[in-house]
């Protein structure tokens, strides 16, 4: 894995903490009206936004383009009081912006990223999860040339804060208040293999899963999670498994849904590839438009295999 600069590794971690910290706070005060259903009818809301803001003003420094989840056309599009509420959740991290600083902020995103090198971001991934109180992350990575060299999870919700990062190839893991704390994390070796997927069934087909489980006799129930929290939760070895099925023959991955949690997985020494066992291609812009599905294991003794044999039994005839 290329070195990443010492600038790039610190300024990613100052500005996935200082965006969690602006989630945590709009989480407490949520109201009815800071959320909405964006053109696609997935959620967003106030700390979507306002976490966009907070890491692309931050990214700033290191004057590498942007590819996020999130953008100008969105937030505009949003009612005037959400937008106040993306304003004031800021404000406590910078001069109180107006909307209309906000929305140059976020920029068009979306269209970036086509460069040799650029930052990856998902605001809050899980919003769902974020919603309803369960685990959700502030997912940014580096990519450089189509591989991912730096990823960065923020899980507010793990224990009191964790973040998982990479770090020339190996994987760590800190308190978010105390990001220098760092842990060296690795996935579990050889045991009895737990797997770990979507709440969201129609994020991943959870009948095949089942039928995956069937197939390599897995004796523990499968955990349910949102967000990349899933990838954390191979990497440090809370389970060994993630299956993400397809629902839709026609639904292409996101980028910022991958790209930091397998750099993460990896450099715990995991794997990752689609179902069909192919590497995840970065390549084309915002989706994976080259894989279906995903399928992160621990590797140990040989289970990436194993499951992608069972995943190709359980997706038969699809
Ligand atoms: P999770 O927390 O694992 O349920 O994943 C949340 C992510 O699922 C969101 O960020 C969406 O980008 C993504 N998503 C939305 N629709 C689908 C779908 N049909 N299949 C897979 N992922 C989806
Ligand atoms: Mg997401």
């Amino acid at each position: 894995m290329p070195d990443v600069d010492l600038q790039s590794t610190s300024v990613a971690i100052a500005a996935v903490t200082a965006a969690a910290d602006v989630c945590q706070s709009v989480a407490t005060r949520m109201a009815k009206q800071d959320a909405l259903e964006k053109g696609d009818r997935s959620p967003v809301t106030v700390a979507d936004f306002a976490s966009q803001y907070v890491v692309a003003t931050q990214l700033a420094a290191t004057g590498l383009p942007l590819l996020a989840e999130e953008d100008a056309h969105e937030f505009l599009a949003a009612p005037a009081e959400l937008q106040t509420r993306v304003c004031e959740a800021v404000a406590s991290h910078d001069a109180a912006p107006s909307a209309k600083e906000i929305a140059a902020a976020l920029g068009n995103g979306r269209e970036a990223g086509q460069g040799d090198r650029y930052w990856v971001l998902d605001p809050i991934d899980g919003t769902k999860g974020f919603l309803r109180d369960g685990q959700y992350a502030i997912a940014l990575a580096l990519i450089e040339h189509g591989k991912v060299v730096l990823g960065l999870l923020g899980c507010p919700r793990w224990d009191a804060g964790r973040l998982f990062g990479t770090d020339e190839g190996e994987a760590w893991t800190a308190p978010m208040e105390a990001p220098t704390q760092r842990q060296p994390i690795r996935v579990a070796g050889e045991r009895e293999a737990r797997l770990v997927e979507s709440v969201e069934s129609g994020h991943s087909d959870h009948s095949a899963s089942a039928r995956v489980a069937e197939a390599l006799d897995l004796k523990v129930e499968p955990m349910r999670m949102d967000s990349q929290a899933k990838y954390a939760a191979v990497a440090c070895g809370e389970a060994d498994i993630y299956l993400r099925l397809p629902t839709r023959a026609d639904y292409r991955e996101k980028v910022w849904d991958h790209a930091a949690g397998l750099a993460v997985v990896e450099a715990a020494g995991g794997k990752v590839t689609d179902v069909d066992g192919k590497p995840l291609d970065f390549t084309h812009g915002r989706t994976l438009a080259q894989n279906r599905g995903i399928v992160a294991t621990s590797n140990a003794n040989g289970l990436h295999d194993r499951v992608l044999s069972a995943v190709k039994e359980a997706l038969l005839g699809r």
